[in-house]
């Protein structure tokens, strides 16, 4: 028996839905399939659920034989047509951290030198130290013709693997040390474990007279394919889940271990082409000096790790890194994005020099934890910290950050298999405002676009993904999303200092269109009898056009904060992230100083305040410039807070 309804699942079923799924068909006796446009998948299955790729707003059949098959449909047509079946539960923890998205300034290294590589710059600081090459050697099958009489058995040694690796994982999250974000991507390798798929395939092949390796091998790659092919980007990325778990699979039935990073001396700089978010799980950080790979961006898993563990690392150097399979010895600098390959002794002694004098300065800078810093003038100058996400609440508040002056929400959006609930959203905005009251929290509106996949939009393929449907514009388009933001927003506001600002706004529209927004959702709030409270709304400047407007952006909005990184790549017309044009994406540049300028002058005369969350906010060598310009609000990454605080009261003292 079958029936055909219309999917309400918000945005479908991704993974986390799919899952839920497969556990509630999983729970009757009959046999379940789900059909869409005429292909039957098992509902017991959820990776075969996942490529079945079903989006909200499509129709689908539920088709049942057997015993419960009545009470099967029922259920199971019920969650279907449920728009919340998909939302947040309780791991739906946010983790770690936007971060930078490109190089940020720091004093040159000895980075021209001849074996000097460049990267992405993904978690700051200097280290040196003895290389450790993590290259786990490709597994191949045997390519063994099994007689009819081993099959039978080489099918338990496959099935005793599998349960081995679930297990592993199994344990793996039983540990309280892992972090929710690297809970959550364990979870997901061992769902791909669990399900029928990738052994159904692989025992298929080995009933074919299939070694088990080989038949892992191909069910594993024919499977990633099968991902590799759906035309979403957050599918797409599943393909790597898949032959991590299938690598597994394989190394049990070897009867070894993957090169493991235990091993891994004290200071040792990690090189590797890729490093599986299973294997950084396992690996003891702390004995981690620095973390240099081929693959991997800013806001890639290895960053997040890597700087919520305080590791520099530089990222994303390509082919390159095979360079480094035979290093001695590694330097890198993690502001700049330099990895140093067998450095000379001028270089090392540069290195320690630099190690040695961050972790001075970072003890002497630390009587500026608790100093509220003021101008001679008696103005108040607000130090306060960048983030992503409550983990890094505590370096904050260690560091003496005077409130948040950006939370980027991306993070929220981007470490999850769904778009974060309202609810969810909430708890993480009241924690922040909690965390740091009675000072300000600016959360900024989802701040996204093609370049980056979030599971749940869909972002056209575009050009210039740099000046396409990114930040408030995809936002106003798609008030599903945003409201449930601001909703979110409105309700963490009843703690009294919540405030939130628009990013990439570079219209007044953009602002009049969200302040409708806003009225909407407090209209609907107040009729659902849900507490919640107005903010302070104001807007990041970072396009040119925000500048050449902000007169009249002033009277609209309670604050400016200018975004200087994305205020230089614009102004200057040079991508931030490419290295190749580095040398214009200066912030110092007299064309993004009159900028800023112009936009302190604006704000100032309409007598709004005007802060600053680019990465400039965090140089001392500028902050005095800021200050006289009229800024009042510097906002910056925890390290560099006591730094800062320390230049304003230098200035202070010089009257
Ligand atoms: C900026 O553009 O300066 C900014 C703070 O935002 P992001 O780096 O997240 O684009
Ligand atoms: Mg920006």
């Amino acid at each position: 028996m079958e029936r055909s309804t219309i999917v309400r699942v918000h945005e479908g079923l991704h993974a986390r839905p799919a899952t839920r799924f497969v556990k509630l068909a999983k729970g009757f006796e009959s046999d379940v399939e789900l059909v869409k446009d005429g292909k039957a998948v098992s509902a017991k299955s959820s990776v075969k659920l996942m490529l079945l790729a079903v989006k909200e707003n499509q129709e689908v059949t539920v088709r049942a034989h057997g015993a419960d098959a009545i009470e099967a449909i029922e259920a199971l047509i019920g969650y279907l047509e449920n728009p919340k079946a998909g939302l947040d539960d309780e791991d739906s923890q946010p983790t770690g951290d936007a971060g930078p998205k490109a190089a940020v300034g720091s004093a040159p290294t000895a980075s021209g030198a001849a074996n000097a590589l460049r990267g992405v710059a993904a978690s700051e600081g200097f280290a040196i130290g003895p290389a450790f090459a993590h290259f786990p050697p490709d597994i191949a099958g045997q390519g063994r013709v099994l007689r009819a009489e081993e099959i039978e058995g080489e099918i338990d040694r496959f099935r005793t693997a599998v349960g081995a690796v679930q297990a592993r994982m199994d344990h793996a999250l039983a540990q309280d040390s892992l972090s929710a974000g690297d809970r959550g991507i364990v979870a997901a390798l061992r769902d791909i474990a669990a399900d029928d798929s990738l052994t159904g395939e692989a025992e298929g092949l080995i009933k074919g007279g299939n070694d088990a390796i080989s038949a892992v091998i191909t069910a594993a790659s024919t499977i990633a394919a099968d991902f590799s092919a759906v035309d979403d980007h957050y599918l797409n990325a599943r393909a790597d889940d898949v032959h991590a778990v299938g690598r597994q699979i394989c190394l049990v039935l070897l009867g070894q271990d993957d090169v493991s990073l235990e091993n891994i001396p004290e200071g040792a700089i990690l090189i590797a082409d890729d490093i599986g978010a299973w294997d950084l799980a396992r690996a003891p950080l702390k004995r981690i000096g620095g973390v240099v790979c081929g693959h991997g961006g800013a806001t890639s898993h290895i960053a997040i790790i890597a700087r919520s563990h305080g590791i520099p690392a530089v990222l994303g150097l390509g082919g390159q890194v095979n360079a480094l399979r035979t290093a001695r010895d590694v330097a890198l600098d993690g502001n700049a994005g330099h990895v140093i390959i067998d450095p000379d002794e001028a270089t090392r002694a540069d290195f320690a020099g630099r190690v040695e004098a961050a972790a001075k300065e970072r003890a002497g800078l630390t009587v500026f934890k608790t100093v509220t810093p003021k101008l001679a003038d008696g103005r108040i100058i607000e130090v306060a910290a960048n983030i992503g996400s409550l983990e890094e609440i505590e370096a904050a508040q260690e560091a003496g950050a005077m409130g948040i002056g950006l939370f980027r929400t991306e993070l929220l959006f981007m470490r999850h298999m769904h778009l974060p609930s309202e609810d969810m959203q909430a708890e993480t905005y009241a924690a922040l405002a909690k965390a740091f009251a009675p000072y300000p929290v600016i959360v900024r509106t989802l701040d996204i676009g093609g370049d980056k996949p979030i599971a749940g939009i869909e972002f056209p393929d575009e050009e210039n993904p740099f000046l396409g449907w990114r930040g408030i514009r995809m936002c106003l388009d798609r008030p599903d999303i945003f409201k449930r933001q601001l909703r979110a927003l409105l309700r963490a506001a009843v703690h009294g200092n919540i405030k939130v600002m628009l990013p990439m706004v570079s219209d007044i529209s953009e602002v009049r269109q969200t302040r409708v927004l806003i009225d909407e959702c407090t209209v609907e709030l107040k009729a659902e009898g849900v507490p919640h409270a107005s903010f302070d709304l104001g807007v990041m400047i970072e396009t040119p056009a925000a500048v050449l407007i902000a007169p009249a952006l002033a009277k609209e909005v309670a604050f400016f904060s200018i975004g200087t990184n994305d205020l230089t790549q614009y102004i200057m017309a040079a991508d931030r992230l490419n290295p190749t044009v580095a040398k214009l994406n200066d912030v110092t540049n007299p064309a993004v100083m009159s900028a800023i300028e112009m936009t302190a002058k604006a704000g100032v005369a309409a007598g709004i305040m005007v802060g600053m969350c680019g990465e400039a906010a965090g140089r001392p060598d500028l902050i005095a410039t800021f200050v006289k310009m009229g800024l009042t609000e510097l906002s910056m990454s925890p390290a560099s807070i006591q730094r800062a605080k320390k230049a304003i009261m230098a200035m202070a003292a010089e009257g």
